[in-house]
């Protein structure tokens, strides 16, 4: 059986021309657009492209996107200072600080400066906390982006074995979090993970967010399951590889996401969404 490919450019289009219709309707009742803020410090070459496209992706859409770049030297307190005072205008209804920090950073005070209204990367300790209660809250941009391929898909994670290989906060664990939210049944494995392959064997649902390239092999996937692959990965070849060895996978598999064009054209399209989300509820509007 050769697998239906999941096409994220396409299913991101289509929540992009979502959000975008939300925005106009946003503007109409509140006068104003959704504003989404984008803090970089240093000049990582790849952070630099992300931060540019998120900018020019929200402007597309129709809200006031903005990138503060910060010289690489940025003091902690400085950056502190500078999230804080972008948090208390009333004009910005998400804050992104683009990871990784340069080193002598730590992210996470940075990012806990984050209002739990603003944080439209669903990463400050309060969204994660309403994550893990089950509460409403902003979710985390690439997670919410699989569970929407998923629904895009018609997959309903009910009662499926779902296997997430990788448990980071950014990705892995959010990702468990929301399957179980939708009552799948969810192994989180990891680096110390025995007989990885075993256990993917048994997943209707896989999602590989490990940072290693084909690390899943074609022959763990059990026939008719659907395959996330949210790794990207630089191959020698200077091409970009997932954590599932694609090919042999796809034999198998009843749905998978290619890469590049799977998972990673999500991020931002949830990145707006959760925009316009944030603005919503800060005008008062139930969403
Ligand atoms: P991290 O490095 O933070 O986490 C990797 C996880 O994989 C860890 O939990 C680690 O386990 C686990 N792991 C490492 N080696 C193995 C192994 N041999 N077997 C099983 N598990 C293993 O990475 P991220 O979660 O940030 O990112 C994962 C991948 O997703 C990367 O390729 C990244 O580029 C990509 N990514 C893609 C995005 C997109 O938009 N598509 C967005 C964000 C990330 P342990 O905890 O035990 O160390």
């Amino acid at each position: 059986m050769a697998a239906q490919i999941i096409d994220g450019k396409k299913i991101s289009k289509q929540v992009r021309a979502e959000v975008q219709a939300g925005v106009a309707a946003f503007k109409a009742r509140h006068g104003r657009a959704p504003g989404l803020h984008v803090v970089l410090v240093g000049e990582d070459a790849a952070s630099q492209v992300y931060v540019r496209n998120k900018e020019k992706a929200s402007l597309e859409v129709g809200m006031l996107g903005a990138a503060h770049r910060l010289p690489a030297d940025t003091s902690e307190a400085k950056l502190l200072e500078f999230v804080s005072e972008l948090d208390a205008r009333a004009d910005v209804d998400g804050i992104l600080v683009q990871l990784p920090l340069p080193k002598h950073l730590e992210s996470d005070p940075v990012i806990d400066r984050i209002s739990a209204a603003k944080d439209v990367d669903g990463l400050t300790e309060a969204n994660a906390g309403k994550l893990a209660l089950g509460r409403p809250g902003l979710r985390p941009c690439t997670p919410y982006g699989c569970m929407r391929l998923l629904e895009a898909i018609g997959c309903d994670p009910k009662g499926l074995r779902a296997v997430v290989v990788g448990r980071s906060n950014l990705v892995g664990k959010p990702i468990a979090q929301l399957l179980l939210q939708r009552h799948a049944t969810v192994t989180l494995a990891h680096s110390r993970t025995r007989a990885l392959d075993e256990i993917v064997r048994e997943a209707d649902i896989v999602v590989a967010a490990v940072g290693v390239a084909e690390l899943v092999k074609g022959d763990w996937i059990r026939p008719g399951a659907v395959v996330l692959d949210v790794g990207i990965n630089r191959g020698a070849d200077g091409k970009l590889h997932g954590d599932v060895d694609y090919a042999p996978a796809a034999e198998r598999a009843a749905w998978i996401t290619p890469v590049p064009g799977g998972v990673g054209p999500m991020t931002i399209a949830m990145l707006l969404g959760n925009t316009l989300e944030a603005a919503r509820r800060r005008e008062g509007e139930v969403v």
